[in-house]
């Protein structure tokens, strides 16, 4: 979400003459698209602008902008400002549309002195209640191309941030969409990414017929060569229709992205998920029963308030029972404004830190059992990226991302096959054949 955020900021910068810059001594402007998710996310960007107070003393006129979800949160612009007087604008998640005027604005406000003036705050408290098209963005993730459908999310999940910062769900007008698909597609992408926080509930908001598998029906008939993918699916709310969608539909990537967050049932109340531990893994045998090869990966998280040794036991007993092919595992993170920020009995890091290694370490050896049963197969891969030298990655039909010697780069974006012949960890690698 982020990666297609930043292509749309890129988009309207590129509008206004500016070039990208892979090296940040060279830049004029340093645009930081913030993520408040974790606090992990949250140093980390702290850290990268503390870098820019150097750059500014030695080139006055940079400009540093800081935008995304971190300026979202109550009071987070204001105390930011104080800490790094040297930013001149923040720019809220609704105001992004505003990027052009806002940075003209600034430019012509120079004090006498030549200097910018104190830090611009844009952000506003309403959050948009439209999604915000745009037809200037600067994509950098070619032969994929990632398109949002849907912005925002109406589920509270009781440790996120994401709908305070975010807002509610606002369905993409599937025209837009489909256009823009199409339009990708003319111009030799050749994977599609839909994006959302929960691409399960789009539609739910138009007052129509659309639903997520109407829309995923309707960009997969195109006489392509190319894949349709998507991330992420509430499991509250993936539906039969879409397991028969993604089943019967070549171009529809067999990967799907389920987090489960817990084992518990007392915990998976807590965080308001609406799904028993039963619930799920009756969701993923179905899955599994009626789209062969397909692949489940996971986000899961240690650590939640309340989470016991025996609730922490569960939630090790149902990653061995689900076999996933790969997880994003996070120690719980206290957000402030979020109901679990305020529940009792937070976790201490020290047990936080005990329990995501054995986690780890679990998933680590079940994603590496899995791998091997890759081995001595052939995959249809699309070509993606270059690594460095001569090898190359790309992803399987089912999201498994596949390393392999090439020699010319021009095969990027193009779909070979790749004979497994190894695996190191979890991670895949072969020879085209
Ligand atoms: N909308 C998606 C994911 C959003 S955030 C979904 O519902 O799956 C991505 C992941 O970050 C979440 O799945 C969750 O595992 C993790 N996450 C969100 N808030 C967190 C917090 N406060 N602490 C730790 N991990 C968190
Ligand atoms: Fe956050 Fe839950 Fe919404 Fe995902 S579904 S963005 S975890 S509130």
């Amino acid at each position: 979400m982020n990666i297609s955020d930043s292509e749309t900021i890129a988009g309207y910068l590129a509008t206004m003459d500016l070039e990208r810059t892979l090296n940040i001594a060279d830049a004029d402007l340093v645009f930081f698209h913030t993520c408040c998710v974790r606090d992990s996310a949250e140093s980390k960007i702290v850290g990268r602008i503390g870098e820019t107070i150097h750059l500014k003393e030695k080139k006055k006129d940079l400009i540093v902008v800081i935008s995304g979800c971190m300026m979202q949160q109550p009071g987070a612009a204001e105390l930011l400002s104080k800490k790094f007087p040297h930013i001149d604008l923040m720019i809220g998640t609704s105001n992004l549309s505003s990027i052009q005027d806002l940075l003209e604005q600034l430019i012509r406000n120079k004090d006498k002195k030549n200097k910018f003036q104190k830090t611009q705050i844009e952000c506003f408290n309403e959050l948009n209640s439209k999604f915000n098209e745009n037809d200037d963005v600067l994509r950098s993730s070619w032969p994929n191309a990632w398109v949002p459908i849907i912005k925002g999310c109406n589920n509270y999940c009781s440790y996120c941030i994401v709908p305070y910062v975010r807002g509610p769900e606002i369905s993409r007008i599937p025209e837009n969409i489909i256009n823009e698909v199409h339009h990708l597609l003319k111009n030799n992408y050749k994977e599609i990414t839909l994006l959302g926080q929960n691409v399960n509930s789009y539609g739910n908001d138009l007052n129509s017929d659309w639903t997520f598998t109407k829309l995923i029906e309707s960009i997969s008939n195109y006489d392509y060569k190319y894949r349709v993918r998507f991330m992420t699916s509430h499991p509250k709310d993936l539906s039969q229709d879409l397991i028969e969608a993604i089943a019967k539909n070549n171009m529809v990537s067999k990967h799907i992205h389920l987090p489960i967050q817990a084992g518990s049932d007392k915990v998976l109340r807590l965080m308001n998920r609406k799904y028993t531990q039963e619930k799920y893994m009756n969701l993923l045998t179905n899955i599994k029963n009626q789209i062969p090869g397909v692949s489940i990966t996971t986000d899961v998280m240690v650590g939640f308030p309340g989470e016991t040794e025996d609730d922490f036991l569960e939630t090790m007993d149902v990653i061995n029972k689900a076999q996933f092919h790969n997880a994003y595992m996070f120690v719980y993170s206290q957000r402030k404004g979020t109901p679990a920020a305020s529940m009792p009995n937070q976790i201490s890091r020290l047990e936080k830190m005990d329990r995501i290694s054995r986690l780890i370490k679990l998933q680590n050896s079940i994603s590496c059992e899995i791998s091997k049963k890759y081995l001595n197969t052939t995959y249809e891969v699309l070509v993606d990226n270059m690594i460095s030298g001569e090898i190359y990655c790309g992803r399987t039909d089912n999201g498994r991302l596949v390393k392999f010697k090439a020699k010319d780069s021009n095969i990027i974006g193009s779909f070979v096959n790749v004979k497994i012949n190894y695996n190191k960890g979890s991670s895949l690698w072969g020879d085209i054949i």
